[in-house]
């Protein structure tokens, strides 16, 4: 291989490494897996909700009842007062007091009443949502596997790139590479063909004058694009 197909072997095995990491930043794949693990979040907090609203509504349902125990026995402690009472107004102030706890129990009642409608429906919404648990971590496990499997792909190209790459290097001198390296860190492709009077680097023609100038240099001298800058390879 000349030091000319070695150049120009060399600028298309770092293009194409170039786009291979460009292609692994920009993988379809991970937008995948970034907006599966979001919903998987957002899965997880529904739970989290649902599940704190049930023991929220427990709680309610234990405190009502445990209160209407409370004014039950209250409720029988004045009803035996009221057997022994023999004057009128300490009866009616038993009854008044009766009253008051009748009113206190209906109110318990049905704050425990709707706190366990709430907690029954919670619990059914619990139930649906566990219900899609399997499928929504499988199709994050699946996101993760198929990222996994186009990195692991571009890897490996990049891999075998890296062989050639050193390959095509080894053919070339160290004041070429030190060239070819300084030029590329500047503006990325380092090497370019001239055809005819064009430069395939940047499109331009180079003057009549200029293309003699790139003709009589030697076998393994490639003078700069007075365009672009670039290595002209003949
Ligand atoms: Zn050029």
């Amino acid at each position: 291989m000349s030091a000319a197909e070695a150049l120009l072997e060399l600028q298309r095995i770092d293009t194409g490494a170039d786009q291979l990491r460009h292609r692994r930043e920009h993988l379809d794949e991970r937008d995948r897996l970034v907006a599966v693990t979001a919903q998987v979040n957002k899965w997880e907090s529904t739970r989290r909700s649902l599940v704190d609203r049930i023991a929220e509504t427990a709680g309610i349902v234990e405190q009502a009842e445990a209160e209407g125990s409370r004014i039950d026995a209250e409720t029988a402690r004045l009803n035996a007062q009221m057997r022994t009472v023999i004057a009128p107004r300490e009866a009616e102030a038993l009854q008044h007091e009766l009253a008051t706890l009748a009113g206190q129990r209906a109110e318990s009642d049905e704050r425990g009443l709707v706190a366990l409608t709430e907690q029954g429906e919670a619990e059914e919404a619990l139930a649906a949502h566990l219900a899609a648990e399997e499928s929504i971590r499988e199709a994050a496990r699946s996101a993760d596997e198929r990222l996994q499997i186009a990195e692991s792909g571009i890897e490996a190209e990049l891999a075998e790139l890296e062989q050639r790459r050193l390959g095509a290097r080894a053919l070339l001198t160290e004041a070429l590479l030190a060239r070819y390296d300084r030029v590329r860190s500047k503006i990325g492709v380092a090497a370019a063909r001239l055809t005819g009077s064009r430069c395939e680097g940047c499109h331009l023609d180079l003057s009549a004058a200029e293309v003699d100038e790139v003709r009589r240099a030697g076998d393994d001298e490639f003078p700069d694009c007075p365009q672009c800058g670039r290595m002209l390879v003949r």
